[in-house]
């Protein structure tokens, strides 16, 4: 079997000492702190001068930072944590600096990170065997903590031995994980000869050119009505208060556990199109749902795509298959799948439609997945 080498990243839940969950919280909050400290120094140096401080010169003045009486703590934690939360603020600005060559001015300027924000996380690096796994004992070593305990995972029995980097993360509701990034091998697929169009549905999670749906999982639905009921509760509390902070708490365990749920589906789906099919043609852009969801069910899809286009994207290159994104400005629904005829009266309620002009009957879902797919094979050939 032929294989290729990737970088793949391994989640586990973490089980640190109380020692450890401290240091970890100290690690994340130094590595919030430079971010912040070098974002406004940043800002700043800018405004002063009309110049850029750029990595490595706030590298060095990290360095001396480190050094100054009122600094010292900084050395407490893992030194990788401090120069990646750098790092990170320099993308943020590149980025910005992109956007604003794209005449976005307005957008994206790196914010200072909150104490109680939903990434609370740090990256540390390989270098010397300090991080290593032992998927017998399960336990993790990293800089400055030493051995922590991991949950289990039957499945896994065996480790990558090139590591990349970690990243260790505290959710909201207070749990600790470590992702372990490694290089990896993984099998290509044999090539097989059948292609896919899809679709994101209107009432399901997509369609696929077969005509087949893939329904959003049930529980999404149950999982979802918890969480506006528990965020409704919350509303109502006094704010700061034991029950408020009880609840608060109880809110954040849900967003995990949908978000879990979420994950899992998109795998799972994701996996089973790039397994099935050599060719797999997706549209870049929905907006088209946007209107008739309700607001919680529509977030809930809404980052479900484009989670979901990701993975298939990476899926697709690891196994050797073939995916076409169709621009956002093709009108894969309004289009006649029949004789090509483009229908601008259709609307969003419109279940099935009869093309004015061959008279074909669509469905309207299936018509755009089959629209997508036959556009992507266009595109190849092209
Ligand atoms: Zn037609």
């Amino acid at each position: 079997m032929e294989t290729k080498q990737v970088e793949k990243a391994y989640v586990f839940r973490l089980y640190p000492t109380e020692q450890q969950a401290e240091l970890i919280s100290k690690s994340i909050g130094c590595a919030r702190f430079v971010y912040n400290y070098f974002l406004a120094r940043r800002s700043k140096y800018y405004e002063e001068t009309g110049e850029t401080l750029g990595y490595t010169k706030c590298s060095e003045e990290l360095t001396l930072l480190k050094q100054t009486k009122e600094h010292l703590w900084l050395n407490e934690v893992d030194k990788f944590a401090l120069q990646n939360s750098l790092r990170n603020l320099d993308t943020a600005f590149v980025n910005f600096f992109r956007e604003c060559q794209r005449g976005n001015i307005k957008q994206g300027y790196p914010n200072f990170k909150k104490k109680h924000g939903n990434r609370q996380s740090y990256r540390t690096n390989f270098t010397n065997d300090n991080i290593k796994v032992d998927m017998e004992t399960c336990q993790v070593k990293l800089p400055k903590l030493g051995w922590a305990a991991f949950r289990k995972n039957k499945k896994q029995t065996t480790f990558p031995t090139e590591i990349i980097n970690a990243t260790v993360k505290r959710s909201p509701s207070g749990r600790f994980f470590v992702s372990v990034c490694c290089v990896d091998q993984v099998e290509i697929l044999p090539e097989i000869d059948k292609c896919v169009g899809v679709d994101m549905g209107l009432k399901q999670f997509l369609i696929l050119s077969s005509g087949e749906p893939i329904e959003n999982p049930r529980y999404f639905r149950k999982t979802g009505r918890q969480l506006a009921q528990a965020q409704r509760r919350l509303s109502r509390m006094k704010k700061g208060s034991k029950n408020y902070i009880k609840q608060r708490l109880k809110v954040a365990k849900l967003h995990e556990r949908i978000a879990n749920q979420r994950k899992d589906f998109l795998h799972k789906q994701s996996t089973r199109l790039v397994k099935e099919n050599q060719i797999i043609c997706l549209e870049d852009l929905q907006v088209k749902n946007m209107i008739l969801n309700r607001k919680l069910a529509k977030s809930i899809q809404d980052a479900g795509w484009s989670d979901f286009k990701r993975m298939v994207a990476y899926k697709s290159d690891w196994y050797g298959r073939t995916l076409v994104q169709i621009g956002k400005f093709f009108p894969s629904t309004k289009k006649c799948g029949h004789c090509g005829e483009v229908n601008p009266m259709l609307t969003l309620s419109e279940r099935e439609w009869q093309c004015p002009v061959c008279k074909t009957i669509h469905d309207r879902d299936q018509n755009a997945a089959a629209n997508i797919l036959n556009e992507g094979l266009r595109i190849l050939a092209a």
